[in-house]
């Protein structure tokens, strides 16, 4: 790779030069390929290697700089599915950044070459077709595009796709699944085929649901989805235990924090120097930390710092909790109810706009018996992630599966998974 780095440094031909001051008339109209190096990688990948401006605005006027860019390209005819999965890929960057809306990718291809990508990076912001077309300009036309989710044909708060692929002249929209919102379903196809676009469904459908389970099932439930996490010994016992990496960069814990919106921990595990669990992820969104607190006592040790690091906390308690006064005083909100349980905690974080709530076992375990219980009853809890660690009972504090016992309901299990972290199992798996 230096040998080719070096090459492309002696290819770059001069940049064109503005006056320091000047704005770029629109950064769409200039081209984002210009001369790429071709590399084969195979009978079936290409990748071309060229180098872009991008525009950055500086007092007192706008500079650019000159990056390299590499796009990667499938060299089979009508080979959808490999351009989904690229979708998918580029969706996955806002892993944690979305919710309400879904996560959302999307590639322009032309001639077999990708000519444009983008993604949707945060609710709010345009959506993933408005960011490839405008890196794909004026290469769109007669172009295919690929969206994993069906484009939506309606004013939120950024004005339809449909509109935006109708008005780029794109030849053929390939989308991996209908959206489930019943304010989309399927009318953004109705209207790009009214538009005489051609329209193919289902690419890689499974993946892209599989993207979107929570997405989905706030969508059709009213509820966020919600997962159970625990720690398990080698012979059985629950554990209040993470594995040694399962919360640094990489590891499972910190993927879950960064993937889901909230987490509920028990206020019993803020004692002694328990730091509020965070996602080690590189720029990684925390989740809100939902904290159930039904002792009095544990309240003044629950750490309050707020800040964009650390994200955002809630109390849930019982009218007979006191929440400490300094808490308030610091912010962090509460929630007092009648009693707490599933129904209150799900309820709030759908107003939040929250699609995935994960629901944390650690600390006193018996806080977490009602809890499990109604999510198995009610069929609230989607999904379980079990850590398996290396050890047997007695080396560490364990407890037998005590909230476990009251839960006499059989339910079945699917599409179990199961990875290796560190020296853990991770099995993964939903409540049918
Ligand atoms: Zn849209």
């Amino acid at each position: 790779m230096q040998a080719l780095g070096l090459s492309l440094r002696d290819n770059i031909s001069p940049a064109p030069k503005f006056l320091s001051n000047a704005t770029p008339q629109s950064l769409t109209s200039w081209p984002s390929t210009q001369n790429p190096s071709k590399l084969v990688l195979g009978p079936s990948l290409t990748c071309r290697f060229y180098k872009s401006l991008v525009w950055m605005n500086q007092k007192p006027g706008w500079s650019y700089c000159r990056t390299l860019r590499v796009r990667c390209s499938h060299n089979g005819q009508n080979d959808d599915g490999f351009y989904m999965r690229r979708c998918v890929e580029l969706a996955r960057k806002a892993v944690g950044f979305t919710s309400p809306n879904p996560m959302v990718g999307c590639v322009i291809v032309k001639d077999g070459e990708v000519v444009g990508e983008g993604f949707h990076p945060k609710a709010g912001q345009p959506h993933a077709e408005v960011f490839a077309l405008r890196d794909a300009a004026d290469l769109a036309k007669n172009a295919t595009a690929y969206v994993s989710l069906e484009p939506c044909n309606h004013y939120g708060r950024t004005p339809p796709c449909t509109e935006a692929l109708i008005k780029a002249k794109v030849k053929k929209v390939v989308v991996g699944m209908v959206d489930p919102n019943p304010i989309v379903a399927s009318k953004g196809l109705d209207r790009l085929r009214d538009a005489g676009i051609e329209v193919v469904v289902g690419v890689e459908e499974e993946l892209c649901k599989s993207l979107l389970e929570t997405y989905i099932h706030r969508m059709l439930t009213g509820k966020p989805f919600l997962a159970l996490r625990y720690s398990l010994s080698a012979s059985g016992q629950l554990l209040d235990l993470l594995g040694d990496r399962a919360v640094h960069g990489g590891g499972y814990y910190s993927r879950l924090l960064q993937e889901y919106d909230a987490v509920v921990l028990s206020s019993s595990l803020f004692s002694g120097n328990f730091s509020m669990p965070s996602s080690q992820e590189p720029g990684a969104n925390q989740p809100i930390r939902i904290i159930i607190q039904r002792n009095p006592s544990s309240s003044s040790q629950v750490p309050f710092v707020i800040n964009e690091v650390t994200g955002k906390e809630i109390i849930f308690t019982d009218n007979s909790t006191v929440i400490a006064t300094e808490m308030t005083q610091q912010g962090v909100e509460s929630v007092a109810v009648d009693q707490v349980n599933l129904d209150v905690v799900l309820d709030y974080c759908y107003k939040q706009g929250l699609c995935s709530v994960l629901l944390d076992m650690r600390g006193n375990f018996s806080e977490f018996e009602d809890l499990i219980k109604e999510g198995i009853e009610k069929k609230y809890i989607n999904k379980f992630v079990v850590e398996i660690l290396p050890v047997w009972n007695g080396s560490v504090k364990t407890e037998s599966l005590i909230p476990l016992k009251s839960l006499e309901q059989a339910v079945k299990v699917v599409n179990l998974q199961c990875k290796e972290s560190n020296q853990s199992v991770v099995i993964e798996g939903y409540f049918k």
